[in-house]
């Protein structure tokens, strides 16, 4: 049974507590102005988002992450997911540079964490605080959030450095399982990193697909092999 079709991925009800995330092969960007299908991008994104949990998961960090349920779709805890999605930034540049008079490529001196309200209708609008409270999410359950994806931020930050990747900035979302804990939910992957070549500054995400700067499977597979060398 089908619960959730999105614009990247489909979830499917598994059973209790269970969810299949299937990720597609469309890509879009620029709220689903811009639409284009990619053969294999499903496939890459499962794997490569599979990695980044396993990484996380031995860091201490809870996921949602289960298992591999073929190849592009993993299995998943079923989250009350937050109406949110949380940015962290290194690097400048995407939306960054309509906010600070700083060039794209500036090293932040410490990580930036951005909110924004996932709705479709509203583009996504930065937040606060006091908007999230509005939006029945507790200044308890935000610095919660806050913290764990500032460790997320340190982890993938020294795990990509030591690939020759650079991690510019990544979006996240979370969720309540059962419990009542705090759970990192949907993908990290290309479509939702931005992640450059150390060397090169090269774009190794979805920016490929975003200004047209090459061929979208290549970037993602290059990003693969050198995520398993
Ligand atoms: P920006 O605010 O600069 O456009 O995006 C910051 C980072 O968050 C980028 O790595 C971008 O890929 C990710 N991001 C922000 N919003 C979205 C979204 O709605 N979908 C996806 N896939 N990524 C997002």
């Amino acid at each position: 049974m089908k619960i959730y079709e999105g614009k990247a991925k489909k979830m499917i009800l598994l059973d209790e507590g269970k969810l299949i995330m299937e990720f597609k092969d469309d890509a879009t960007a620029f709220n689903g102005e811009k639409k284009a299908k990619f053969k294999g991008k499903g496939r890459l994104n499962a794997q490569i988002s599979t990695i980044l949990f396993k990484v996380l998961e031995e860091n201490g960090i809870k996921t949602h992450f289960i298992g591999i349920a073929g190849d592009n779709r993993l299995i998943v805890e079923k989250l009350k997911i937050y109406p949110l999605e949380v940015v962290v930034r290194n690097v400048v540049a995407g939306s960054l540079k309509k906010r600070l008079p700083l060039d794209e490529g500036t090293n932040l001196p410490e990580p930036i964490v951005e909110l924004y309200y996932k709705n479709d209708d509203l583009g996504d609008p930065m937040i606060n605080h006091y908007h999230a409270k509005i939006l029945g999410i507790s200044e308890s359950e935000l610095k919660e959030i806050e913290n764990i994806a500032l460790k997320i931020n340190k982890i993938l930050k020294e795990y990509f450095a030591q690939k020759g990747i650079i991690l510019v900035d990544f979006k996240l979302e979370f969720g309540k399982n059962e419990r009542g804990e705090i759970i990192l939910g949907d993908e990290i992957s290309p479509d939702t990193c931005r992640l450059w070549d150390a060397k090169t500054k090269q774009s190794l995400d979805k920016d490929v697909f975003r200004f047209d700067k090459g061929d979208l499977i290549s970037a993602y597979e290059e990003l693969y092999k050198r995520l398993t060398a």
